[in-house]
């Protein structure tokens, strides 16, 4: 599943937004299956993916709306423990996801998977066997995955950039020397997926600041929470319910 992550590249990175890196394009990429959409889940549990977000507004989002199994499943593995000291009903976590930043999508994914088992559907694409893809034969996926192992990233610098990582990675923000330039760029040029609703600077340097501190690129692997309109460079996290 794809999304959007911080790379630190060099000041003078040129590589053109919006292009993909040279060392992520590769011949050997699957098809996208057709079945899952590319989500590798079977059609009951692809329908609760949907529904988290519920892009199309049928009235059945629930990512601020989660039930206490969720919650527990989502303390069980860690995911609470920075905004909250004891372990959190389901009612204060949606307070906080509507409010806040909201799920990252790791906690997506959790909620997901815990949501259709509950449900008793949870499951796998049978077409792609929940690979997400779909190769032609087994030397396709060998020299696929002998290609990933071979993925060149991008040189590393001083420079704070944001990337989209679903189409195998591209860069979609200029560089910038500091998190507050970055931060004041998407305030400015990033919206919610779908509205005219803008990130304040503040909540994208919250982001920015939560990578510097750990040093860690997955502590800010924002995942599916973002998405980029290429037409606009507007990137915004989707988990932010917005404010009509
Ligand atoms: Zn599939």
């Amino acid at each position: 599943m794809g999304g959007r992550t911080l790379k630190r590249v060099p000041l003078d990175f040129k590589w053109p937004v919006g292009e993909r890196w040279w060392g992520y394009m590769g011949y050997f990429f699957p098809a996208k299956c057709p079945a899952c959409d590319g989500e590798g889940l079977n059609p009951a549990t692809k329908q609760i993916s949907d529904d988290y977000y519920d892009f199309d507004r049928k009235g059945t989002q629930w990512q601020h709306n989660i039930t206490q199994d969720e919650a527990d499943a989502l303390w069980e593995v860690g995911r609470l423990t920075y905004d909250f000291k004891e372990k959190p009903t389901a009612a204060q976590v949606n307070e906080w996801s509507h409010h806040g930043m909201g799920h990252d999508c790791c906690n997506r994914w959790t909620l997901i998977k815990t949501r259709a088992k509950r449900l008793g559907v949870y499951g796998e694409c049978e077409y792609c066997n929940g690979e997400e893809g779909i190769f032609g034969d087994a030397e396709h996926k060998r020299l696929y995955l002998e290609w990933c192992e071979k993925s060149v990233d991008p040189p590393e610098g001083p420079g704070f950039q944001v990337w989209e990582t679903t189409s195998e990675g591209s860069p979609v923000s200029p560089v910038f020397a500091t998190p507050e330039e970055l931060a004041d760029w998407c305030e400015g040029n990033v919206s919610i997926f779908g509205t005219s609703t803008f990130i304040s600077k503040a909540e994208w340097l919250d982001f920015v600041k939560s990578y510097e501190e750990t040093g860690d690129p997955s502590a800010i692997e924002i995942g599916s929470t973002l998405v980029v309109k290429p037409s606009t460079g507007f990137i915004g996290p989707i988990a932010i319910e917005p404010k009509e």
